[in-house]
């Protein structure tokens, strides 16, 4: 999960730089436009500081395809949630039909956006909740009841959604482990954006980035340039393994 930062224009009808002092809820919705994609719906909010037709904006959209593109710094509210604006970072889908099913690519990058987000804000999964919560709107439409889908099942969906939100968590909150024989080791990451290099040098080309503070897996350590490296388990890369950057546990 990538995020893409390309902030609002300024303005009071969708970005009016209203202080968020403090994030207790991380709220979910969708766009209610199917097919329409995330850049589309970032820039439709855009153009409300020239339209001025509503009052609306989200500090998040998730695209059709998982990509995810940041609309407002979340120090500041956006107008998403109704009186849970206050205390509320946001979170638009898109979907590509009126079901208001999210896709797969959807669903996998809203739950590291939201494992993300409560280790950035100190909160848990119990802490996201959805628009309906708030306000009783039927949004995000399928985890929502409406006439053809009861309480129990739009709940259960919801429910589902949240332990992935757990196991994006889980992965990253340091469970004890017997030490692997193999001689892999864990770490976590300290750095908001921590290279991933195709070889253990300073010179070889970047072939990531790692931004989830997460935990990795090393599986061989190399010394080059005095930098020690790890080699990601996942076969992505190397990694420095200097302690600005990562914490073994
Ligand atoms: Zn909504």
């Amino acid at each position: 999960m990538e995020i893409k930062e390309m902030f609002l224009t300024p303005n009071k009808y969708s970005r009016p730089q209203i202080p968020l002092k403090k994030v207790t809820k991380i709220a979910v919705h969708y766009v209610g436009n199917p097919g329409s994609s995330a850049i589309a719906n970032r820039n439709y909010f855009d153009g409300l500081a020239k339209s001025g037709a509503r009052y609306v904006s989200a500090h998040f959209v998730v695209g059709l395809g998982g990509e995810v593109i940041q609309c407002i710094p979340t120090d500041e509210i956006s107008y998403c949630t109704n009186q849970a604006n206050s205390c509320s970072v946001s979170i638009e889908c898109c979907h590509p039909d009126s079901t208001g099913r999210f896709t797969a690519e959807t669903e996998t990058a809203l739950a590291e956006l939201c494992a993300y987000l409560c280790r950035k804000f100190s909160l848990s999964a119990d802490d996201i909740i959805r628009h309906y919560d708030v306000t009783g709107k039927q949004c995000p439409l399928y985890w929502s009841p409406t006439r053809y889908t009861s309480a129990e099942v739009a709940n259960a969906r919801f429910a589902a959604f949240k332990v992935r939100v757990k196991q994006a968590m889980g992965c990253e909150v340091g469970i004890i482990e017997d030490k692997p024989a193999d001689g892999s080791f864990r770490v976590r990451v300290l750095d908001d954006a921590l290279n991933i290099r195709a070889q253990p040098s300073l010179t070889a080309k970047i072939c990531g980035v790692i931004r989830d503070k997460g935990v990795y897996t090393i599986v061989e350590t190399q010394h080059g340039g005095n930098i020690l490296w790890g080699k990601l388990k996942s076969g992505a890369g190397w990694i420095s393994l200097g302690s600005k950057y990562v914490k073994r546990i």
